[in-house]
């Protein structure tokens, strides 16, 4: 039986850049000592106290169906936070609760792209990105972005790209680079999408994760909150990467027509998972700062140690839970020095090329393990780098 075109298109084919990914967790299952610095999940759980909500929540019945848009008191919740910390006005209307941040992505490009429009997204990207794009029928289409400028897409990267494009994805803090956008690249964004009447779909699932500088929501400026459907999650805010919840905050009228969308796709989140994240968010900023505060010290840790070589150098990240290396001196390709790096030294960090063409020559680091660990594999990394330097 015939498949659609659709579900067997949804990777793009070819190589993903994810080898030295699934070599690693090779190497782990076959009881090598490998430090893995690759995937963008916390070394700590859940806060007890947000699984004690949990769990009065579900022993106290909210077990059932969950209303579809999300419960009142977390959509309340989730504006509540948008109004305070971006200035603007945001109630329950604009917010539909969904399972993680990936089905908002999957719900907001659904929402703006007709089958065969073309959907930008800046490279290097998030993982899903394209798939994601693909998935609801559009044509996904890089915006190149360029290390001289940190990865930042400037005005003209996206306007020499979006010739007859519906919708721009950004992302910051962004992963993979770390980069936490400009004021100037924030506008940009802003002038490029009124000016060629797009959607700008925001993805600002690690807004609390901000080490240097100020993140800028797109929805912020001059005539975007009409046009921008922000990506949000617990996820990495509160380490809640398996409960799987997320919104999407937007116009009142995209929302309704995403309520129905739901109403025929996930049918909504568990009540007793809503409950938590309204209990964390209730929590206020106190609770983020700590989920944060590792990622904060060991980027201040490897900074430390990148300062003292030249074999490689940092991209100047200032959020979220990755350092992206420049390893481009050592003449590998991001893939050569990663699965290099594998073998010799049992340490795996992700290729640029994992992340889109862009990123090649870089490799990512995710900070994901205790400090000490984390700044004894970073020089250990650096010397590899001054090892195989030509
Ligand atoms: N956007 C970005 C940039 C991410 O890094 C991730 C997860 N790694 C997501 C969205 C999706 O996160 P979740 O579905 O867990 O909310």
């Amino acid at each position: 039986m015939d498949l659609s075109k659709r579900i067997q298109g949804l990777t793009g084919g070819g190589s993903d850049g994810w080898d030295v990914f699934y070599k690693a967790r090779r190497m782990v299952a076959d009881g090598t000592d490998v430090i893995e610095l690759t995937i963008g999940e916390h070394d700590i759980r859940t806060h007890q106290s947000i699984l004690d909500a949990m769990h009065r929540s579900a022993s106290g019945g909210h077990t059932g169906y969950a209303m579809v848009p999300g419960t009142d008191a977390l959509r309340d919740a989730v504006a509540e936070r948008l109004t305070t910390r971006t200035g603007v006005p945001t109630t329950r209307d604009n917010v539909l609760i969904t399972p993680g941040g990936q089905s908002a992505l999957f719900a907001a490009h659904s929402a703006v792209c007709d089958e065969g429009d073309v959907a930008l997204f800046c490279d290097p990207y998030y993982a899903t990105y394209p798939g994601t794009l693909r998935g609801v029928g559009a044509i996904p289409r890089a915006v190149p972005c360029h290390p001289e400028n940190a990865f930042e897409p400037s005005y003209a990267d996206i306007t020499d790209n979006c010739a007859g494009a519906k919708s721009l994805l950004v992302n910051t803090p962004n992963n993979p680079t770390g980069v936490v956008y400009s004021k100037d690249t924030v506008e940009g964004i802003a002038r490029a999408c009124r000016d060629n009447d797009m959607w700008c779909i925001s993805d600002e699932v690690y807004d609390t994760q901000i080490w240097d500088g100020t993140h800028i929501s797109p929805r912020t400026l001059d005539g975007m909150a009409e046009r921008t459907l922000v990506i949000g999650s617990m996820s990495k805010s509160h380490a809640m990467t398996g409960s799987r919840v997320g919104w999407v905050v937007g116009p009142k009228e995209v929302i309704t027509h995403l309520v129905t969308l739901a109403t025929h796709t996930t049918y909504g989140v568990p009540g007793y998972i809503q409950d938590a994240a309204t209990f964390a968010l209730g929590e206020g900023t106190a609770l983020e700062q700590d989920v944060g505060a590792p990622f904060e010290r060991r980027r201040a840790l490897g900074k430390a140690v990148i300062a003292k070589q030249n074999a490689v150098s940092l991209v100047p990240s200032s959020g979220a839970m990755y350092m992206m290396l420049d390893i481009r001196n050592t003449g590998l390709s991001g893939e050569d020095f990663a699965d290099k790096l594998l073998d010799t030294h049992h340490i795996a960090v992700m290729p640029g090329e994992s992340f889109g063409s862009s990123a090649a020559g870089h490799v990512r680091v995710a900070m994901t393990v205790e400090d000490a660990a984390f700044e004894t594999a970073l020089q250990s990394i650096v010397d590899f780098a001054k090892e195989i330097e030509p």
